[in-house]
């Protein structure tokens, strides 16, 4: 007998109480100027001091911040970048945004950037190299920083997905040059919109805090030694991080049980061959010390399960596309990368807010164990 599940549990939702309403008003009542001023300042410590980083910077949002790192490091028109294939497109639109061209390549088994195809991909044109910690996921960035360091490449982390996960004891966006976040709202903390660029490098940190202001020598001074945009933060939406950073302790141990006990429930399903039907990438691929952004699993036909969770009121979300495929890179769609293809084929993002309560997740495995085991699956 299938369950009646009244009410909608959704793929991703941001999550505020009347921590982050209470600050909010405190502050528009305080008489402060709105926009990034003390407030930005005190999250951008936390942040810093949070993933173990010398300088914070907050921007408007997280595709800012990866153009940011980009036009610090020097990218301009005729370079090229390295990318993953697989990522969310924001990674490759800022490199082709500068007039730079995406040098995809394909991912490997924890789709993160294959370290090797990366290595192999380099050429005299390649000015840097992003590693995407895709899912909060990592694979040798050890190894790639090391390369890249050898042949004077800057390797920036497009960490959006990764606050609060870390590789070898150090936080992820830590390892390059230079670190992204971002926060809107299906990411681990959110501002409504922002990101964040993170680095150790007094130069290169110099730069982002120009770039973000106009190309200002310093703020409300206008002198402008380099030409810069306006990506600054406002002390409203700082206000709201501020609390939510508070919260991420919590959150990460809540994000670590919720894997768990997905990773437990979904276990056990087998499809009508009595073959197990979900494959999810294991937690101890990397030290255990990432904690996937989203519940990915891995079957036949995601799209159908996709469906059928719909008419049960349970949203989901079917992976990135791999980038090459996409309509707007019209020249790559004959090329073939295959585990990026594997992952897009077949993955499935299952309900993933820190909201979730264990009941809900045991409705939504309940609900995916019937659609392997019903005869017409709809
Ligand atoms: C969300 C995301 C971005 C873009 O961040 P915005 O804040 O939405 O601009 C870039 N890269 C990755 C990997 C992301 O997940």
């Amino acid at each position: 007998m299938l369950i009646d599940i009244s009410d909608d549990i959704p793929q991703m939702a941001p999550w505020t109480d009347e921590k982050e309403s209470e600050a909010v008003y405190d502050y528009m009542r305080s008489g402060g100027y709105l926009t990034q001023f003390k407030k930005t300042k005190e999250f951008e410590k936390m942040i810093a001091d949070y993933v173990g980083a010398k300088h914070c910077f907050v921007v408007t949002n997280g595709i800012d911040s990866l153009k940011l790192m980009l036009v610090a490091v020097g990218v301009g028109p005729g370079d090229e970048v390295i990318v993953p294939n697989w990522t969310m497109a924001a990674t490759a639109f800022v490199v082709s945004g500068l007039g730079a061209t995406p040098v995809f390549v394909d991912v490997d088994k924890t789709g993160c950037i294959d370290v090797d195809l990366a290595i192999q991909a380099i050429s005299r044109s390649t000015r840097a190299i992003f590693h995407v910690s895709m899912n909060a996921r990592c694979n040798d960035i050890v190894r790639l920083a090391a390369e890249c360091q050898a042949k004077g490449i800057p390797l920036l982390e497009d960490s959006a997905q990764a606050l609060g996960s870390y590789y070898k004891g150090k936080h992820l966006g830590t390892f390059g040059s230079l670190g992204s976040f971002s926060f809107s709202p299906p990411k681990i903390i959110t501002t409504g919109q922002g990101g964040a660029i993170v680095t150790n490098d007094d130069s290169l940190a110099l730069k982002i805090g120009k770039l973000k202001d106009f190309g200002r020598i310093r703020g409300g001074i206008d002198i402008h030694d380099i030409v810069g945009w306006n990506h600054k933060f406002t002390d409203i939406q700082a206000t709201v991080g501020i609390e939510q950073m508070k919260k991420l302790p919590w959150r990460v141990n809540r994000m670590k049980e919720i894997w768990t006990l997905y990773s437990e429930l979904l276990n056990h399903i087998i499809d009508r061959n009595g073959k197990k039907a979900i494959k999810m990438i294991p937690a101890d691929s990397c030290d255990k010390q990432w904690i996937p952004w989203f519940v990915d699993i891995y079957i036949e036909d995601p799209e159908g399960l996709k469906i059928y969770l719909k008419s049960k009121g349970i949203g989901s979300r079917v992976v990135y596309p791999p980038l090459n495929s996409q309509p707007c890179f019209p020249h790559l769609n004959d090329h073939f990368f295959p585990v990026s293809e594997a992952f897009s084929a077949t993955g499935l993002w299952l309900p993933s807010s820190s909201a979730l309560s264990n009941e809900q997740i045991r409705r939504v495995c309940t609900v995916v164990g019937q659609y392997f085991s019903s005869p017409s699956k709809l």
